[in-house]
């Protein structure tokens, strides 16, 4: 091997960090989770695409295919927590290994007093945004322990602290993500992985539309913007854990700090 050689394969590697990873993104088809998918498969990731929409999944993966990556699809819905069974074992005997799972896929619900929230309104956001997390946890945890530097980022959102009334449901959704987070990077403390989670702050994507309808999306930041922040946590050398980072005020905290004594 000469130095030019070693110069090369060094740059190489600077500029696709995750060559040969295989990770999981949820909520692939459109916002968050399509610009994480399309950066996270630019430096080297093969990419493990979920969603409903197959047409976001397709666009997805053409787009990736254009960058020099590849991807994966599988359209399911993640309140088939069998599919999310099933997933560990395929992932294992197609590539033996799972590198990283960006938890990103969710809901926002019904905005509306606590009062007058249908219980199977309720039933649906939990199963998607809190029971499919965990259900992925269950899934994957052993391919993840495995890893080299397995990642795992989960989506969380101000929404988890503020708790506004009538966004009861959203909110406890994400502070029981928040609680997922926490538990399972002091779980996998003695291991290689690391665990956090990230709130984007207000993001131009559909979900906030549908959150805010009356807001200028054009005074918020791209999707692909906060893909780039949940990248970082994506990589080998990022190696905190139990964090939860704030895009907002670029800030990074322990996950549910804590008051008063035990
Ligand atoms: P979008 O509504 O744009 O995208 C949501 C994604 O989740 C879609 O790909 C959708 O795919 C997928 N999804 C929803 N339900 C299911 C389901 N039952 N099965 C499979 N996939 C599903 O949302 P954002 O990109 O804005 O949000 C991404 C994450 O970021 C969410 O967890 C959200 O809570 C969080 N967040 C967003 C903020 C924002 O301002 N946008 C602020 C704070 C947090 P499909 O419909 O094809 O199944």
């Amino acid at each position: 091997m000469t130095a030019d050689s070693n110069v090369s394969d060094q740059a190489a590697k600077t500029q696709r960090p995750l060559e040969g990873q295989v990770m999981v993104v949820t909520g692939a088809s459109r916002g968050i989770g399509y610009f994480t998918a399309l950066q996270l498969a630019e430096r080297g990731a093969h990419i493990v695409a979920v969603a409903r929409t197959v047409g976001g999944l397709e666009d997805l993966d053409d787009a990736i295919k254009a960058k020099g990556g590849s991807a994966t699809l599988v359209p399911m819905d993640l309140k088939d927590f069998d599919a999310i069974d099933r997933l560990g074992g395929a992932i294992y005997e197609r590539w033996g290994k799972l590198d990283g799972l960006v938890a990103n896929g969710g809901i926002l619900g019904i905005l509306s007093p606590l009062g007058h929230i249908k219980p199977s309104e309720w039933e649906n956001v939990m199963a998607v945004n809190v029971t499919a997390n965990f259900r992925l946890v269950r899934s994957l945890d052993p391919l993840l322990r495995h890893a080299e530097a397995g990642r795992v980022v989960f989506l969380s959102s101000t929404a988890a602290w503020k708790c506004k009334p009538y966004w009861g449901v959203y909110s406890v959704s994400k502070a029981a993500v928040e609680a997922l987070a926490k538990t399972y990077a002091g779980e996998t403390r003695q291991t290689a992985m690391c665990v956090n989670a990230i709130n984007p702050g207000g993001t131009r994507t559909a979900m906030r539309a549908k959150a805010m309808p009356g807001e200028d999306p054009d005074t918020l930041p791209e999707p692909a913007e906060i893909a780039e922040k949940v990248v970082q946590l994506m990589l080998p050398d990022f190696t905190e854990s139990g964090k939860l980072i704030d895009v907002r005020a670029d800030a990074m905290f322990d996950l549910i700090p804590g008051y008063g004594q035990d």
